[in-house]
């Protein structure tokens, strides 16, 4: 009770959540001997035997491997409805290569065990569905994968892509990452489209996904070694009152963050772990910089830090799910992850509502249409 409590507060102080899931043992570690070293305590720690003894860490909410997918989503629904209400949230996983990462957030390869990315989709029109009498709403999503430091839009099929390449007056697309004046991060060049169902959102989804294999057999690379970054924004009209709320919510599901490149690498599986390597590192330097409430935080180190800025110490509510192997021979990885994601406990963001008034929304919305050269009547406000 106690612990539980003490979680509210921290929440309510605007502490980035953290997450702890422990997935079961698989066949390889069963066939080393499967010796588990990574047990949930109670709902709220994790108990790690190490050489040097036992090793407890605290967390928002501890997950065992009996955990469903459901079990998991439950707490993360209560999300969606901020984002409803104008809210920016984001929703990442972190861990080594194999941790279940890609399970958590987008699920298993037939989608029989869907992960929090696809019930998301659903949560988010349940709840508007329930609203419905109050509100009209729009939603429209982008959905890039960094490679490299590379941001490649995955709503761009390949081919319409190379064909704007060759044409002389169409510049190469580029995505770049930029803030608006509340802080809030927004992927400029980015193809951004509307999506007015939950089958809908999840049929962009499995173009993403598609082309995100494309791209990755055209590397010969696995997707474990990119980052997938969905932002999904809701905007919200209030009926009553004309206001206008537009919330988004951001899914990463973040490339494995073991240290070292392993031996024998090729030239360009190096550059690879080097680069997945430089952004998770920029990563740890903002965690860092954040938790040691330094004044300088170093986000412009990597497109991966740009992109989560907002999600990190910024106004966004934020979830980390830490993903561990319950094994022994990851028990290195293992600490090392939990250790990190102990750190990110202790970041306080400042969420705020984007939200505007009536007359402003109209305002906007006149700009909009001159700006694309619409004759517009002149508006009393
Ligand atoms: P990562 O994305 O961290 O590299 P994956 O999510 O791909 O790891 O997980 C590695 C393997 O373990 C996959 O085959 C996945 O289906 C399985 N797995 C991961 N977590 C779980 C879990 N909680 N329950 C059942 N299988 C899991
Ligand atoms: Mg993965």
């Amino acid at each position: 009770m106690r612990k539980k409590y003490y979680n509210m507060v921290e929440e309510m102080k605007g502490k980035i959540r953290v997450f702890c899931r422990i997935r079961p043992v698989n066949r390889s570690e069963a066939a080393q001997g499967g010796v588990v070293v990574v047990d949930k305590l109670d709902d709220h720690s994790v108990m790690v035997d190490t050489p040097r003894g036992p090793r407890e860490f605290q967390f928002d909410k501890v997950f065992s491997a009996e955990s469903s997918q459901e079990d998991l989503f439950q707490d993360t629904n209560r999300l969606i409805q901020l984002v409803i209400d104008g809210y920016n949230v984001c929703i990442f996983a972190y861990g080594q290569t194999g941790s279940g990462k890609t399970f958590t957030m987008v699920g298993d390869k037939d989608q029989k065990n869907p992960g929090i990315m696809p019930r998301a989709f659903n949560a988010i029109f349940d709840v508007m569905q329930e609203n419905s009498s109050r509100f009209t709403f729009k939603v429209s999503a982008y959905m890039l994968e960094l490679y490299n430091d590379r941001l490649q839009d995955l709503l761009i099929s390949q081919a319409g892509e190379a064909h704007a390449q060759t044409q002389p007056h169409s510049p190469a697309r580029r995505v770049e990452i930029k803030r608006n004046r509340k802080g809030v991060v927004f992927a400029q060049g980015a193809e951004t489209k509307e999506a007015s169902s939950a089958q809908e959102l999840f049929a962009l989804f499995q173009q993403a996904c598609n082309s995100r294999h494309i791209s990755a057999t055209k590397m010969n690379v696995e997707s474990s070694r990119s980052h997938l970054i969905i932002g999904i924004m809701v905007q919200s009209k209030n009926l009553t009152n004309g206001s206008v709320s537009t919330g988004k919510l951001s899914l990463v599901d973040l490339a494995g963050s073991e240290r070292a490149a392993k031996t024998g690498a090729k030239d360009h599986q190096l550059k690879e772990a080097n680069s997945i390597n430089k952004s998770l590192s920029a990563l740890g330097d903002v965690i860092s910089a954040l938790s040691a409430e330094l004044p300088h935080v170093p986000y412009r180190n990597s497109k991966l830090t740009q992109v989560m800025q907002d999600s990190l110490g910024g106004n966004a509510k934020t979830l980390m799910i830490v993903n561990v192997s319950p094994s022994e021979c990851n028990l290195d990885e293992t600490l090392t992850s939990l250790i990190y994601a102990t750190r990110v406990k202790a970041i306080t963001n400042n969420a705020q509502r984007n939200v505007e008034s009536k007359e402003i929304a109209q305002l906007k919305e006149v700009i909009m249409r001159l700006k694309s050269g619409q004759t517009v009547e002149e508006v009393d406000v």
